[in-house]
């Protein structure tokens, strides 16, 4: 497949045009911000780890019945995928309380939620993705009623499945963040699914095996990537 004209860079990714118009190609950097992108550094290898990683996960939940923008990997760092509208709401689910819901609500991290939490974020780094509910999003015409329940449902199946794989990994998804995407009218999971969007932690230990270790400069960042491919690998 060819790459055509770059249409989109990210922070992580870059996105080019292909001869098909249907389809993209999703590159995947060694890149690294946090924080609204106020800390910026690049992570070796991450690049070519979230691909693969992604690709095994994007590989489990269609088997599962999930319907994602992944169509093939194409080599170390790039991806063939569907092209989709995103919709711009950053879904979270959290299993284990870190990051943002211990801040808002003063708990601590790693206390076990009863049940998973979904939150919606508005994806907008300016305004630092603030936490919105399904209400703003339909009033402000970001998704419509349908759209969300099936982004809801899509959402809760997703975690059921991603976190009964990573437990036979001895990992714990603690949380994880999705978006979704458009595509000849149908609701895809788009994006990515890595260290850098779920907080993985070690089943014994509790030792953190994701971005904290850059956000938080925990060290040893190549060496948790690299475990956790190893381990989904194993
Ligand atoms: N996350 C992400 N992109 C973002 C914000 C969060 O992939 O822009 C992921 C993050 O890695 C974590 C989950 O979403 O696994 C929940 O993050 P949280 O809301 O706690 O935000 P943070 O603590 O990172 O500010």
């Amino acid at each position: 497949m060819k790459k055509g004209k770059l249409i989109y860079e990210g922070k992580a990714k870059r996105v080019y045009e292909t001869e098909d118009k249907d389809l993209f190609i999703q590159e995947f950097k060694d890149d690294a911000t946090a924080f609204d992108a106020t800390k910026r550094g690049t992570i070796r290898d991450k690049g070519i780890i979230n691909n693969k990683i992604s690709k095994i996960l994007f590989d489990l939940l269609e088997s599962k019945g999930i319907e994602t923008h992944f169509v093939e990997q194409l080599d170390d760092r790039q991806m063939l995928i569907k092209r989709v509208e995103i919709i711009p709401l950053e879904v979270t689910m959290r299993n284990t309380v870190a990051g943002g819901m211990a801040r808002l609500l003063n708990l601590k991290e790693g206390l076990v939620l009863s049940e998973p939490v979904l939150e919606y974020h508005y994806k907008d780094d300016s305004l630092h993705d603030p936490l919105i509910n399904d209400y703003h999003a339909l009033a402000l015409g970001m998704a419509t009623g349908e759209e969300l329940e099936f982004i809801k449902k899509q959402s809760f199946k997703i975690n059921d499945i991603l976190k009964s794989f990573f437990e036979h990994k001895n990992l714990i998804l603690v949380d994880f963040k999705l978006e979704f995407g458009r595509h000849k009218g149908k609701i895809l999971l788009a994006d990515e699914i890595s260290p850098d969007t779920c907080r993985l932690w070690d089943k014994e230990t509790q030792k953190k095996l994701d971005k904290d270790r850059f956000r938080r400069d925990l060290g040893g960042v190549e060496d948790a990537y690299q475990e956790v491919l190893k381990r989904m690998t194993a």
